[in-house]
């Protein structure tokens, strides 16, 4: 078992650990719902709804973890983009048409300087996410007057 914290706003017991609240509330906050609707002029009418419970998803939302980081792929495909630009483009050399060649070459430069970008967004927000997740798993949330702490 976990130890409880008293809320440092009203000093009550009845606290509970964001992330056990999280995890418990999204698992029933959200349902999904289909209808048949048969109008008068005998048309139909087909809906899928998704809907989500009230109090307990709305505190989940509150209470969720921060965003997970993204992928690098697409970086790498840029810069793997640039690379085969820049292959084509040395070949404009030889053959005299220098233009085509430094065009081709600042395409590629350009590819590259947006996967190197993606990339480093990626390890930055990796970098950070380890932190604020860390900082989350410190949350927790007074059943009592609603006041949410970090714990030490
Ligand atoms: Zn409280």
């Amino acid at each position: 078992m976990e130890k409880t914290f008293n809320c440092p706003e009203c000093g009550s017991d009845s606290t509970q650990k964001a992330k056990v609240l999280y995890e418990s509330g999204t698992s029933t906050s959200t349902s999904t719902m289909a209808g048949i609707g048969v109008g008068t002029g005998g048309k139909f009418g087909v809906g899928v709804g998704a809907g989500s419970g009230s109090s307990q998803s709305e505190l989940a939302k509150r209470l969720s973890p921060p965003a997970k980081p993204g992928s690098i792929a697409p970086g790498v495909i840029w810069i793997i983009g640039g690379i085969i630009i820049f292959g084509m483009a040395i070949q404009f050399f030889p053959a005299r048409a220098v233009g085509a060649g430094v065009f081709f070459i600042l395409v590629a430069l350009g590819f590259g300087m947006l996967g190197y970008r993606g990339i480093k967004k990626e390890n930055d927000k990796r970098a950070s996410y380890k932190d604020e997740y860390a900082k989350w798993e410190r949350l927790w949330y007074c059943v009592r007057c609603g006041h949410t702490f970090y714990i030490q």
